[in-house]
């Protein structure tokens, strides 16, 4: 099996080419780093994505409140990650770092305020 990715670790934005063998082993070329290996292979075995959205927030001066999480989550349980989220309303004021959901979904990480509002 060959899979082709793009490293978004950083800007060089490097053309990965990611072999896998029956029996699990991978190879990865296209990589001008280490850390492209790395990536393509957690994309492989077990792909994460980073939370970045916005929660309703009441009594502030603008409606949405810009959130991000601790950690990335299973790229399986993004969407419901997601929907939970998207029904969620905090209250005013809310200061940058502080915890609006936490362990989401039991996935152990907590989605955090991205700013103050
Ligand atoms: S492989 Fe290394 S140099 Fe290439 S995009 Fe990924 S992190 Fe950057």
């Amino acid at each position: 099996m060959e899979k082709k990715l793009i490293c978004v670790i950083c800007p060089q934005s490097c053309d990965l080419v990611l072999s896998a063998d029956g029996a699990g082993d991978v190879a990865v070329s296209g990589n001008r780093c280490p850390r492209g290996s790395v990536y393509a292979e957690n994309e492989y075995r077990a792909p994460k994505r980073m939370i970045t959205t916005t929660v309703r927030i009441e009594g502030a001066r603008i409606a949405l409140l810009p959130v991000t999480c601790t950690g990335p989550v299973p790229k399986e349980r993004l969407r419901d990650c997601l929907d939970l989220l998207y029904k969620l309303t905090v209250k005013s004021p809310i200061k940058m770092g502080d915890v609006i959901a936490q362990d989401i979904l039991g996935t152990g990480i907590d989605v955090i305020a991205a700013r103050s509002l």
